[in-house]
């Protein structure tokens, strides 16, 4: 074990490329640079507020005396760490946003273990090159949010970057949330996340976009080199491009088993090692709506609602393939693996499916089925989650309208009309005919929905009140969060396996969210 303070980091990131070392903050292009040297800005009073224990210990991190949460604060930097800002680039919302980076995040440095290294990050610690107007702060709001949502999607099995603290900082931040005209202060917060390496899509796309193919080689090698190790040979590039599209593809249908909508999934905001990275302005379904997006930004087009993530994976999976493409003398094997895309999607999403709705294995006809639930859900919007926990203890004999009403009351958001009543029944004949008929017990069908529906979810009102309570200094619904998203499959915390309360559909924050924080 050690603690962050006495810890000797690696910096190897930054031995091996090159990068802007002047440690300036104001904002600037950097071509030809990989990140820009900068030490974060101190704060007034940075105050633990969470610390994950478990992550530490996966880590040997000791929990976090006065020096450790200077540094948690970005008040302190030791001698060993070389803190940077990555340069990266992006398409945002369909659009080529050209140089982007870390404007509030900074590495502090890479924490060696046995088998590898994990990335420390501090999220809001102050401008770098790559702030442009934006002053590099976050604030408690969101940083809660980021903090308790990469835990939680870590303990119900989501690829995830990880947080390793919160730090309230002290400081106020100048916030318009409604982008209204109506700025006020927030207080202020630093989340530590770690991850193996926060590499995006957009870090590839940077060199490429500048015509800089030999920085772009060298990060591809390394890249492989460090993450993706059984890679190796002539055509390494295109068979770590699959690997890519693999891990994203199988990300995504994670967030689908669980009603994730990450809502911002510009090509910057994608991991290169298929985690899910940056939480903004996502989301939980509650009612089951395909066509939800969380992001007030987003709702013209509604280019991130939840039913369009696994086509908007592969559209940002273009940008990485129109990125890569130039060091290739033959772009066929490229686009080929792309277009694999679709097939290991549906494929890996069915075999979910399955698991969803405790089928022994997934057979041709059980497709039609699954699409009839999905459309009926669609049309009935019961809460996704309290659907699939009832769904679990669903009795298979005699199912007519009227059980089914019954039995699914506590799902519904608005009482289904007779039509949809109808389809909902008839859907759930066949289904239980389809439970009839699997190769293992019913016992066993159940034990599968169990380890594959979460009974407890972090939903947006409950993150909304913690923070708001946070503010006041009340840290008991906090605190209670962050034990609920360890056991998400069991039926410890059934008190908040409830509906989103009806005040908490309209109220911003609770349902949908701003970019701004
Ligand atoms: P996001 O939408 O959070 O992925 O951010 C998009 C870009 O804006 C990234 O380059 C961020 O680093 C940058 N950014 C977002 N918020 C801030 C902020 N408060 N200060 C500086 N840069 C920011
Ligand atoms: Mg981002």
């Amino acid at each position: 074990m050690n603690t962050l303070s006495n810890k000797e980091y690696s910096n190897d990131f930054v031995n091996a490329f090159p990068g802007d070392k002047s440690g300036k903050t104001h904002p600037r292009q950097t071509p030809g640079m990989l990140y820009s040297l900068v030490v974060p800005t101190p704060v007034n009073k940075p105050d633990l507020i969470g610390w994950s224990e478990d992550l530490a210990k996966e880590l040997g991190i000791e929990n976090p005396q006065a020096s450790d949460i200077e540094i948690l604060g970005g008040n302190l930097v030791t001698t060993t760490m070389q803190p940077y800002a990555a340069c990266y680039a992006g398409h945002q919302f369909g659009n080529w946003a050209g140089q982007l980076g870390d404007g509030r995040a900074i590495t502090l440095g890479e924490w060696p273990m046995h088998d590898g290294s994990w990335e420390i990050q501090l999220k809001g610690a102050g401008p770098t090159a790559y702030s442009r107007r934006a002053d590099g702060r976050a604030v408690l709001r969101s940083s809660v949010r980021e903090y308790l949502m990469s835990e939680a999607m870590y303990y119900l099995g989501v690829p995830t970057t990880r947080a390793l603290s919160l730090v309230s900082t002290g400081d106020n931040v100048l916030r318009d949330m409604f982008y209204n005209g109506n700025a006020a202060y927030e207080p202020g917060a630093i989340v530590a996340r770690v991850a193996p390496t926060f590499l995006r899509f957009g870090n590839f796309e940077m060199p490429a976009s500048r015509n800089e193919f030999e920085n772009l080689r060298k990060l591809i090698d390394w890249t492989i080199q460090r993450y993706f190790t059984e890679i190796k040979g002539e055509d390494k590039i295109v068979r770590w491009f699959g690997e890519v599209v693999k891990r994203t593809a199988k990300m995504v249908v994670e967030w689908l088993r669980v009603g994730f909508v990450h809502g911002v999934m510009n090509s910057d905001n994608m991991s290169i090692l298929g985690l899910t990275i940056d939480y903004g302005p996502y989301s939980f379904l509650d009612n089951y709506d395909p066509d939800f997006t969380p992001n007030t930004t987003d709702l013209p087009g509604k280019r991130y609602a939840f039913g369009k993530q696994a086509s908007i994976a592969y559209w940002n999976l273009g940008c990485l393939a129109n990125a890569i493409a130039p060091l290739l003398k033959d772009t066929e094997p490229l686009g080929k693996v792309l277009q694999g895309y679709e097939q290991i999607f549906w494929t890996t999403y069915y075999e979910m499916m399955g698991r969803k709705l405790g089928f022994d294995k997934v057979y041709n006809e059980d497709i039609e089925l699954i699409t009839q639930i999905e459309k009926v859900l669609t049309e009935v919007q019961p809460d996704m989650t309290i659907f699939y926990q009832l769904l679990i203890q669903f009795p298979l004999e005699k199912v007519d309208s009227g059980l089914v009403k019954t039995h699914f009351e506590n799902s519904f958001y608005i009482q289904p009309d007779e039509i949809s009543l109808s389809e909902l029944t008839k859907v759930l004949v066949a289904y239980a005919e389809r439970i009839k008929k699997n190769n293992i017990s019913i016992s066993e069908s159940a034990e599968i929905m169990r380890a594959n529906n979460p009974r407890f979810i972090l939903r947006n009102y409950l993150l909304h009140q913690s923070a708001e309570e946070l503010v006041k200094g009340d840290d008991k619904l906090f605190k209670e969060l962050q034990e609920a998203i360890k056991t998400p499959y069991s039926n410890k915390w059934d008190k908040f396996m409830v509906k989103r309360p009806g005040w908490a559909s309209q109220k911003a924050g609770c349902s949908m969210l701003s970019c701004s924080s």
